[in-house]
């Protein structure tokens, strides 16, 4: 089947397909519910998928959906994996679509991934009979707690069969119509720990005294940052372009945070938790050891003792670049081969569980520009005001749509 002629109809197709688009969006975006509690999002998705030529299993790893497109089982598959929760955020925006949910909204994008991940299943559903193969489409609950990626992993998803390439996709705060892909990594991966102080035997000390203690220890902890998190959509714009030109020091990034552990005021005296982003073990494993040695001299200062309890880690995020050479001609096709922006490098202030993925079977994600600044639509992710210019639904349907069908054809030789 011509490659070229198929995406023209993917094209085609998603024009007349994008009033629903926005719709789904809207819908879901609508209705937002955190990690861990997607019951309605998922059961929308089902009944969305209705109409897609699919078998869909639901609750796996949670409130995780799978929707398999079938044309031959002896044939390979390739998987596309959407996330669906949202943010306990409370949303500022105005739009008559905006949260219903106090205190909760979609400000990380999800609800425009599921509403794409609906797009592509419908649109391949159409053209079944051009595929050279089978898409399992994952609908994956919990990214934003990283926990959702290996529940669904542990329940199989990547089996019977075994896709043979799975991608991925999150809007940024880049123009609409815009792609942004890097040939290798793409997100930080992260270690998360938990900081424990006690009080030397035979030394008194106040807990408040031990509290003080905590916040100077991430006081210094926080002062390793070399880097400025991009606030305002200025910022973001300057921190894209050099992503795009060169990587200076990008590839050597560390991201420290050291938080006091305040929730419940006063129940976790002492304690706080440490993050640490960067692009691999080894540099986060460099950055323990120098937290390590700060925490040594303030503790033998002040006659305490400290525990590092692990807490967590993930790792970083790497595009199989195979995977990603293979399929851009496909993509400059479906954008324009201005619209395709290559990346020196990763982008260091997010993690994402679609790594878990990357781990087992070869994948690549990308950036999907959501931005439209004369509108006021900046897509910053998690930012109370966070929107998208919905133009980039059918850009993502499109990119996403082709790189499956490419993949397929590629896979047929
Ligand atoms: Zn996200």
């Amino acid at each position: 089947m011509n490659i070229q002629n198929t995406i023209q109809v993917i094209q085609q197709y998603t024009e007349d397909l994008e009033d629903r688009l926005v719709a789904i969006r809207r819908d879901l975006h609508q209705h937002p519910e955190l990690s861990g509690a997607e019951s309605w999002t998922a059961a929308y998705i089902a009944a969305a998928l209705d109409a897609a030529d699919v078998t869909i299993r639901t609750g796996v790893g949670g409130y995780g959906l799978v929707a398999e497109l079938v044309t031959d089982p002896t044939r390979p598959t390739v998987a596309l994996r959407v996330d669906m929760d949202a943010l306990p955020i409370q949303e500022v925006n105005e739009q008559p679509y905006r949260s219903k949910v106090t205190g909760l909204m979609h400000a990380c994008g999800h609800d425009v991934h599921s509403a794409i991940g609906i797009g592509v299943a419908l649109i391949l559903s159409r053209i079944r009979d051009r595929l050279a193969g089978n898409v399992r489409f994952i609908f994956q609950p919990e990214e934003e707690e990283i926990t959702g990626a290996l529940r669904m992993i542990r329940a199989g998803v990547l089996s019977d069969p075994e896709p043979v390439a799975i991608f991925g996709l999150h809007v940024a705060p880049i123009p609409v119509g815009q792609i942004a892909w890097t040939e290798d990594l793409f997100l930080a991966g992260f270690d998360h720990y938990l900081g424990i102080l006690r009080v030397q035997g035979g030394t008194m000390l106040s807990l408040a005294h031990l509290d003080a203690i905590a916040r100077r220890c991430c006081q210094v902890i926080q002062h390793f940052n070399q880097w400025h998190l991009p606030e305002t959509f200025e910022e973001m714009q300057a921190f894209w372009k050099r992503m795009e030109t060169s990587p200076d020091g990008l590839e050597r990034f560390m991201i420290y945070d050291a938080t006091q552990n305040d929730e419940v005021p006063g129940a976790w005296h002492g304690q706080f938790g440490i993050g640490i982003k960067a692009a691999n073990h080894h540099l986060r494993r460099a950055a323990i050891g120098r937290i390590r040695a700060s925490l040594n001299t303030i503790c033998r200062m002040t006659h305490t003792r400290y525990r590092l309890e692990p807490m967590g880690t993930m790792p970083d995020m790497r595009n199989d670049t195979k995977l990603v050479r293979a399929n851009i001609e496909a993509l400059e096709r479906i954008v324009g081969a201005e619209s395709l922006i290559e990346l020196k490098a990763a982008f260091p202030f997010n993690c994402e569980d679609f790594a878990y993925f990357t781990e087992y079977v070869p994948g690549a994600m990308y950036w999907l520009g959501g931005a439209n600044p004369a509108k006021g639509k900046f897509a910053m992710l998690h930012t109370p005001d966070f929107d998208v210019d919905e133009r980039c639904l059918k850009v993502g349907v499109r990119a996403m749509a082709a790189l499956l069908v490419n993949t397929l054809a590629r896979h047929d030789h």
